[in-house]
């Protein structure tokens, strides 16, 4: 897009603001980007850039919020209430919620429709029930004459920084938790994608939720640095790439803050021959495909038993070739585009590289030729790739997944477990004691078993390895929000005799 047709669509277009405090509010540089419609290319809006004076504003704002107490002391049912309020007004907002987010994402309407904006508000449901459920592990005397109490307390302000492939729903997975718990906020979209983030602000406003608890600064990189680099924010929740995770745990490393990181992905997909190759073969397409394979679970690996190869791969080839790429409106379209030509030049470098490497593309490998504008990128399996191949290594994040045999169940644990990432994996088998000895072996966060992506809200989510650190979802989310204080009362009214030493309880 030319600067010029950036300036006359800006002229025609309102300007979306940043919430800080109970206020909508422009940048104080006057700064703006351009937010497309990557299935048009065209520009869909138009968002302030935050400069620093506005970060320390929604900081301030939060801080604030937090020690006056109005939403931390709050009980926590009072607080359930509102958030089952706001769950409420998010469910009667679903229709508009999911067509801004498919917009500004690319996301096929019935993913986001029926997806993405439910589970969000089921999530919002679940960690405003669990509000109340928070409690210390133990009240008890563990030395004579003292009584000890396990608090779970907030932590303060809390930074919520979120990426562009689920924006709403993962500005909902982190901010019900850290809300339930008692914690103020300032969220950070993406910068290509804050359109849903602002619209729950709003949404939020409307039901009730006071002033500064939730602020919300929109930018890039700019706004996240100065964000972690806050000394009056005390907690980062970031989900994005690898390679911004350790930017931010070296960024707040002056000011020791405590992170939550959920980072990329490289999910094993395994079938052994015994499998229901149907059932194999279904799961395969949806776990590799949806949302354009822009998902930190995605099974981007396939390894299957050598006796079952040439099967596996021709069923599956077959269904690949059904995939619906086309416009994300459409209730017939099963992907949509990339979300930005970025996104698209790195999938392209991806593949150019693994042909490079002499692999050989068995389906799609470049852009639809039946869509003018766009940044759609065909499904697109590779095989003949070794396991040391970049392709089989490293997070593509896009719709574009490898296929390679394997020999036995030692070879196909060695396999899976031989990437930096830890997040997800899915193993395939009718053999349920190989499933469980399998399901033990592989050093993922979430293992499926004869399936692939399903999620809950009562179930953990989250990394091991380079994927990351602190669990989405379930109550171990709201613990990671909370920290542990111990009251140690003395409660029989004895004066400690001079200089006597009665400081260990059990010795
Ligand atoms: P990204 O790391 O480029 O950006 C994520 C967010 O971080 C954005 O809001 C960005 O503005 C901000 N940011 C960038 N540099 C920063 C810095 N130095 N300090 C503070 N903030 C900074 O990620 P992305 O491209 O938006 O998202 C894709 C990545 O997210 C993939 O790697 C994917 O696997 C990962 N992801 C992980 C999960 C999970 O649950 N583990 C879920 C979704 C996405």
């Amino acid at each position: 897009m030319t600067r010029n047709a950036t300036m006359e669509k800006k002229e025609s277009m309102k300007v979306w603001k940043m919430l800080i405090g109970s206020q909508w509010v422009g940048s104080q540089h006057g700064k703006t980007r351009p937010i497309l419609n990557p299935a048009t290319e065209k520009i869909l809006a138009e968002v302030y850039e935050a400069d620093i004076a506005d970060v320390h504003s929604a900081v301030e704002n939060a801080r604030k919020a937090f020690e006056d107490g109005r939403w931390s002391r709050k009980s926590p049912g009072e607080r359930a209430l509102a958030l089952m309020r706001l769950a409420d007004k998010l469910e009667q907002n679903l229709k508009s919620l999911a067509n801004l987010e498919m917009q500004n994402v690319g996301k096929p309407l019935k993913l986001v429709q029926d997806g993405d904006i439910p589970f969000a508000v089921d999530n919002l449901r679940f960690f405003a029930s669990a509000a109340r459920l928070l409690e210390g592990r133990s009240s008890q005397e563990y030395a004579s004459g003292y009584t000890s109490i396990i608090r779970r307390e907030p932590i303060g302000v809390v930074v919520l920084i979120a990426p562009w492939n689920y924006p709403f729903m993962m500005a909902v997975w982190k901010a019900a938790p850290a809300l339930a718990a008692g914690n103020t906020l300032v969220l950070k979209p993406s910068e290509i994608t804050p359109l849903t983030t602002l619209e729950f602000g709003r949404l939020a406003l409307e039901s009730g939720i006071p002033e500064g608890v939730i602020n919300i600064v929109t930018g890039g990189e700019e706004v996240g640095v100065a964000l972690t680099q806050h000394p009056d924010v005390k907690m980062i929740s970031f989900t994005g790439d690898t390679e911004t995770g350790k930017k931010i745990l070296a960024q707040t490393a002056p000011t020791l803050k405590k992170c939550h990181m959920e980072l990329g992905g490289k999910a094993p997909f395994v079938v052994f021959e015994d499998a229901d190759l149907e059932a194999a073969v279904q799961g395969a397409v949806v776990a590799s495909f949806v949302n354009t394979g822009q998902d930190c679970t995605a099974a981007t690996r396939f390894y299957i038993q050598e006796s079952l190869y040439r099967k596996f791969l021709e069923a599956f080839l077959k269904e690949v070739s059904k995939v619906r790429v086309g416009s994300p409106s459409s209730p017939d379209t099963d992907m949509g585009p990339l979300v930005s030509s970025e996104q698209r030049d790195r999938v392209e470098g991806f593949v150019k590289r693994a042909l490079q490497e002499k692999a050989r593309i068995a389906s799609g490998g470049g852009r639809p030729k039946n869509l003018e504008a766009g940044f759609f990128f065909e499904p697109t399996v590779i095989v003949d790739v070794d396991q040391t191949s970049e392709i089989v290594q490293k997070e593509v994040f896009g719709p574009v997944v490898a296929v390679l045999p394997f020999k036995d169940e030692e070879e196909a644990i060695r396999f899976s477990n031989d990437v930096p990432y830890g997040l997800a994996a899915s193993v395939w088998t009718k053999d349920i004691q190989r499933a469980l000895r399998f399901s033990g072996a592989l050093e993922f966060g979430t293992v499926w078993i004869n399936d692939h992506l399903p999620l809950t809200s009562e179930m953990p989510h989250g990394g091991f390895k380079q994927s990351g650190f602190g669990k989405d979802l379930s109550l171990y989310a709201l613990e990671e929000y909370t920290q542990i204080k111990h009251v140690m009362a003395e409660t029989t009214g004895a004066v400690r005799k001079p200089w006597h030493y009665t400081v260990f309880g059990n010795p």
